[in-house]
């Protein structure tokens, strides 16, 4: 019991996650009187807003991940143990994790998000995620990898479908990612594939709602759509995809696009730990929190970030899934511990919105800050930069996104392209630990495009 961890005069914060919120909780609570214990399966920190960088080569994968264990050296009442947390025993006061049992005064679930397929299995087991720093890396290699075939093959569909790449979800990720790949095309992979003819490869991003970035401002949305546009990315809006099999992303059971690549950044469902009561878990797994995130139907069990839904006011369906509510309400909840130890009310919290940006390439940015203040364009740009590079954790890991960063601006150029852990479906195993099914390969029988595909195809 306890991973033997030290007995300790004071009652014990255990905190699940060191995510945005997991992070800054733990650091505010440096010198409270409480033991700190983080639980996480990865021992270090992962900045999410940057995976699709990694995910495109623009970034190292070291350069937005943190050891957990160096961020809190010196701090006397930090401790951590890497494991996965299973299941929490609200009677005993324990989480039950892959290393052990782990005895709690208070306990905080900053589990985050895991990617909502919204049941489709064939996505779910065929289709790319952006969730994580190996996700980053596997769609990174996958997609060099079918630039590597398509060289190989001498049919023009079998090429066709190894190039193509499909992006799903028209938000942030969606757009920031399209755009992305849309450069390299642009200025990388010629210069890399002089053999291929670029214009074989296509960038879907099919969106189910009416605009891109459904939460920002209007103006936001449309210039998000012209910048894709005039970057040669196929927009198309309330689209669902139904399937993805044997390389076709179907619309519908006829309409389909040949591709190997499916980029699913679609949705997320809140990543809710088993053992909290089904009546305080929402539809999509998140876990119902008054305001000050303590969780339905207990004293000592509280959920911040992604996993936690609080419902404010003026945000009825929840506040939503991003880095600063996070961190704000682990602000909050480190003040309001110490006023609970104290015997004190705790505090409700309120969001202070700073603003929404998503960058779609260079110089091409949008910015919506709070009293109806957009921009966009280069100034956009330098904005979002700025903000990321000021919030990444760790000096270096500043340093080197910066001189990745004006490598790639100076140069027009990304440096990232190496296959060093090949991609392969067979390896990847979904939560429950199955093998993913089989999924022909772009080399299978091919049925010919259908012709509305294929005049999108040319028509660049
Ligand atoms: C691709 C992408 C881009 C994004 N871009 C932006 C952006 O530009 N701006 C923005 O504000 N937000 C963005 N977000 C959202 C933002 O990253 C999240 O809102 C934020 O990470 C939430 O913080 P959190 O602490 O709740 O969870 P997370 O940061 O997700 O941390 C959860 C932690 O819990 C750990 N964990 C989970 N379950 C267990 C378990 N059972 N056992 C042990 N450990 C566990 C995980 O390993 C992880 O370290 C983006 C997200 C993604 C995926």
């Amino acid at each position: 019991m306890d991973t033997n961890l030290p007995v300790s005069a004071h009652p014990r914060v255990v905190i699940v996650g060191c995510g945005f919120g997991g992070l800054r909780l733990a650091k505010e609570l440096r010198n409270a009187p409480v033991q700190v214990v983080v639980i996480d399966r990865n021992n270090y920190h992962n900045f999410q807003p940057l995976l699709y960088q990694v995910a495109t080569g623009a970034l190292e994968a070291d350069s937005i991940a943190y050891p957990i264990r160096k961020i809190f050296a010196g701090q006397e009442n930090f401790f951590y143990r890497m494991g996965d947390v299973q299941r929490v025993d609200t009677q005993r006061n324990t989480v039950v994790t892959s290393v052990g049992d782990i005895r709690y005064d208070y306990l905080v679930l900053a589990t985050g998000s895991l990617t909502n397929f919204f049941g489709i299995e064939s996505i779910e087991k065929n289709g790319m995620q952006i969730k994580s720093i190996p996700n980053a890396l596997n769609l990174r290699s996958f997609i060099f990898q079918n630039f590597e075939k398509a060289l190989l093959t001498e049919n023009p569909q079998e090429r066709q479908a190894l190039l193509n790449i499909v992006v799903v979800g028209g938000g942030p990720t969606g757009v920031e990612i399209s755009g992305s790949l849309a450069e390299m095309r642009k200025h990388v992979l010629p210069k890399d594939y002089p053999e291929l003819d670029m214009q074989n490869m296509q960038i879907f991003l099919v969106e189910a709602g009416p605009a891109l970035l459904g939460p920002m401002s209007k103006k936001s949305q449309d210039d998000a759509k012209r910048y894709l546009d005039e970057l040669g990315v196929r927009v198309r809006l309330n689209t669902s995809i139904k399937k993805f099999e044997d390389c076709r992303a179907y619309f519908s059971d006829t309409e389909y696009i040949p591709t190997e690549n499916l980029v699913w950044a679609a949705g997320v469902n809140g990543a809710a730990v088993e053992g909290i009561p089904e009546q305080a878990v929402t539809r999509n797994k998140r876990i119902n929190v008054n305001l000050w995130s303590q969780v339905q139907g207990f004293d000592n069990v509280f959920a911040i970030g992604d996993v936690a839904n609080m419902v404010t006011e003026d945000m009825p369906k929840g506040l939503p899934m991003l880095a600063p509510v996070a961190q704000q309400q682990a602000d909050l909840l480190a003040e309001n511990l110490q006023r609970i130890l104290q015997g004190q009310a705790p505090v409700p919290f309120k969001y202070k919105n700073k603003g929404v940006m998503a960058i779609v390439s260079r110089n091409k940015a949008v910015v919506d800050l709070p009293k109806d203040v957009h921009f966009n364009g280069i100034f956009g740009w330098f904005t979002w930069l700025f903000v990321h590079l000021m919030t990444l954790v760790g000096f270096r890991n500043k340093v080197v996104a910066f001189v990745d960063w004006a490598f790639s601006y100076f140069s027009s150029d990304q440096a990232l392209r190496l296959i060093i852990r090949p991609f392969s479906r067979k390896d990847v195993k979904d939560d429950k630990g199955k093998k993913a099914a089989e999924h022909k390969t772009a080399t299978a029988e091919y049925i010919p495009t259908p012709p509305a595909i294929q005049e999108a195809a040319v028509e660049r």
